[in-house]
């Protein structure tokens, strides 16, 4: 098992829980938990290393499978925006719109606005297609123009339409980030969950080590690869481009630094977003530490650029690995895909269960693991550790 992540820790776990395998777990990080990790600073505040995550999804195939390895404590993500010297909700509800344009429309009169600012867009190729045919120029220009510039380096009008559709506008007060119906932060962390999934006498767990060291080394009869496909490949069709972010983190000798868990700065300074994580996890401590993003080409790989040419390159490495055989290709990395925590899950999950059926070569679809009664359900009473919040769509953290 190649990768510590969501994607090697879910499989991991299967294969050797159910199936009964042996499993060596093999990282270059010298933790578990892949980009999901979590620990205690030096001033004793917990932080998630690789930027803030949230867990929010509409599975509860994903939730439950989860349940039987934490606790949860209930979580509902806010963010507010810097924009014209004032701090709004995002994404845009009605109390955005009021608060900029001194307004005092309600849910009527938010959609009247948008109608009448909403530009006709045909086809909606682009990230700024969608957004100006949704929320009209000005909202994109304020919102959205040097976010999108910052964030992915490369202008809106070149970005696939996929990556706005995430981030939504609505008529009511509604300010929580997302809308799914299980939002929730492990009770103890990611890195405790990781340990639990991990704590098994068929799993070995083995750090500081690319897998590379190994191969030809130690016997394996499958390797699932978490890891990026086109290294795999060493870049045989030419380098898959990613979105990397520096982190900067600073503690304060402050009990609170901020209004909300997340404040967005989209026009102004060279980072995107400031985090504060005691609002994620809920800890109490005298001191507070808080995360600075600034978005960079260079640097481990994060985010998959989400433009034509690069999921057609994609495709030349897809083809590869569907040739290749006893190699497993999951996760967010080895599938080029800009996934959730919950749709890697979803998406290991439905891999596990198709090794199970050799004979069954449908291919490991998230979505129709994320619906539908599941074969890896946790008992009923998982239920019970956390208060389910209903929502509607769900939106995300492009
Ligand atoms: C800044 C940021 C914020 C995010 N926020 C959220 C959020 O709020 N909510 C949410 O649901 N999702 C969020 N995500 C997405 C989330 O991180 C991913 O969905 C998830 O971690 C992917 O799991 P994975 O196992 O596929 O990959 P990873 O977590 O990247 O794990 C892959 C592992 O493979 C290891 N590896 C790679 N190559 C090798 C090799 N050759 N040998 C040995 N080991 C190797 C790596 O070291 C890594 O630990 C965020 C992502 C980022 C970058």
């Amino acid at each position: 098992m190649v990768g510590a992540g969501f994607a090697g820790a879910v499989m991991a776990e299967r294969m050797a829980r159910v199936a009964g395998m042996r499993v060596l777990l093999v990282d270059r990080r010298n933790h578990i938990g892949g980009n999901a990790h979590d620990t205690v600073d030096d001033a004793g505040v917990r932080i998630h290393r690789y930027g803030p995550h949230i867990f929010h999804t509409n599975s509860s195939d994903v939730f439950y499978y989860l349940s039987t390895f934490t606790a949860w404590r209930p979580y509902q993500h806010r963010v507010l925006a810097s924009v014209d010297g004032q701090l709004v909700p995002l994404p845009i509800n009605l109390d955005t719109v009021n608060l900029l344009y001194g307004m005092n429309l309600d849910a009527a009169g938010m959609v009247g606005f948008l109608d009448g600012v909403a530009e006709a867009r045909e086809p909606v190729r682009t990230s700024e297609d969608l957004v100006i045919s949704r929320v009209g120029r000005d909202l994109y220009d304020k919102f959205f123009r040097n976010y999108t510039r910052k964030q992915w380096g490369i202008d809106a009008s070149d970005l696939d339409s996929s990556v706005a559709a995430r981030v939504p506008a609505r008529a009511n007060r509604d300010s929580r980030y997302f809308t799914d119906r299980y939002q929730a932060m492990p009770l103890h962390g990611y890195t405790r969950l990781f340990e639990r999934m991990l704590d098994h006498p068929n799993i070995k767990i083995m750090l500081n080590t690319d897998w590379r060291e190994i191969d030809g080394v130690i016997p394996y009869g499958e390797i699932v690869y978490t890891g990026a496909v086109d290294e795999f490949f060493g870049f045989r069709h030419g380098p898959l481009p990613y979105r990397s972010i520096d982190f900067r983190f600073e503690t304060h000798d402050l009990e609170r630094y901020q209004e909300a868990a997340v404040v967005n700065y989209p026009n102004d300074n060279d980072y995107t977003r400031i985090t504060e994580f005691k609002y994620l996890t809920g800890q109490v401590h005298p001191k507070t530490t808080v995360v600075y993003e600034y978005p960079t080409a260079n640097g481990d790989p994060y985010y998959p650029i989400p433009q034509p040419q690069n999921a057609a390159r994609y495709r030349l490495y897809r083809e590869d690995a569907e040739r290749e055989r006893g190699v497993h290709f999951v996760g967010r990395l080895a599938t080029y895909r800009y996934y959730n925590m919950d749709q890697v899950v979803a998406q290991a999950l439905a891999t596990f269960r198709r090794l199970q059926r050799p004979g069954d070569d449908v291919e490991p679809s998230v979505a129709a693991s994320m619906t539908g009664p599941g074969e890896d359900r946790a008992p009923a009473d998982a239920r019970s550790l956390i208060g389910i919040v209903m929502g509607t769509a769900g939106g995300d953290q492009a």
